[in-house]
């Protein structure tokens, strides 16, 4: 048995619940906080995330005026749990120098913009890339874009949604859009909009890869992985839940290996 990407969302929807406050936020301007999120999570687990941004904010930097006016060195030394954290804080200072000079230093009225002009705007500057940008245009802009990152590729080279793609090897922009116009189909409540959808999307699957479909030893029954972050709101409930994968049923790789379903 095989399912839609729709069939995907509604077992994760089903199993983990909305996932509300989903990104930990700690300032007061969670769009900046965001886009500070969105580039030390390259390369990096989300708990190193995590500590790194607490430093910067102990020290007073939180700010995208802050870090216009630090220094490289001492900026690198807060981002140091991060991985390329040298290279991160040179590229934040000139991101955050632009953002001063063109947009008052405010990250929302920079995405205010158009969805393609905002994003084109993003992609020329440092340390942002397709994943990069669209994470930053999806939760801090409400941009309706489906973010494809390497869970959003594990996870469906291993379930295998129909209709079939080459999930693993396909560009960025083709399965970005083969996943849209999938999900177009879906009828949304009048409460929800695309870019809610997206972003719920995109957050289940990484509490499943994370949780389950982990990437050298998936946990295809069970139990869940306990990864503790900072809030962890709401996740206490499916934490002890014992009955496995919610995408057993329909995933390629649990039904024909390389695991063997017991
Ligand atoms: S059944 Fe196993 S391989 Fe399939 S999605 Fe779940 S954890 Fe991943």
């Amino acid at each position: 048995m095989s399912g839609t990407l729709a069939e995907v969302y509604a077992r994760l929807h089903s199993h983990f619940g909305q996932p509300h406050d989903w990104w930990p936020i700690f300032g007061d301007d969670a769009a900046f906080e965001m886009l500070l999120g969105a580039v030390l999570v390259q390369r990096t687990r989300w708990e190193a995330v995590e500590q790194a941004i607490l430093r910067v904010q102990a020290h007073g930097w939180l700010s995208p005026h802050a870090i216009a006016h630090a220094a490289p060195e001492p900026l690198a030394e807060l981002l140091r749990p991060v991985a390329y954290y040298r290279q991160k804080a040179d590229g934040l200072i000139q991101f955050c120098r632009y953002l001063c000079i063109h947009h008052n230093g405010d990250v929302r009225r920079m995405l205010a913009q158009p969805t393609l002009a905002a994003r084109a705007e993003l992609l020329r500057l440092p340390r942002i890339g397709n994943e990069t940008a669209d994470v930053i245009l999806l939760y801090a802009g409400g941009h309706a874009l489906f973010v494809v990152d390497a869970y959003t590729r594990q996870l469906f080279a291993r379930v295998q949604p129909e209709p079939p793609l080459a999930w693993e090897q396909v560009r960025y922009a083709v399965m970005q859009a083969h996943i849209q116009q999938q999900l177009d189909h879906l009828d949304l409540p009048d409460s929800q909009d695309w870019a809610t959808l997206y972003a719920d999307f995109h957050a289940l699957i990484n509490e499943q890869c994370v949780r389950y479909c982990l990437t050298r030893k998936p946990r295809c029954d069970g139990p869940p992985a306990r990864r503790v972050y900072s809030v962890q709101v709401g996740r206490e409930a499916y934490l002890t839940r014992e009955d496995g994968c919610p995408l057993r049923a329909i995933c390629a790789y649990y039904q024909h290996g390389p695991h063997e379903p017991s």
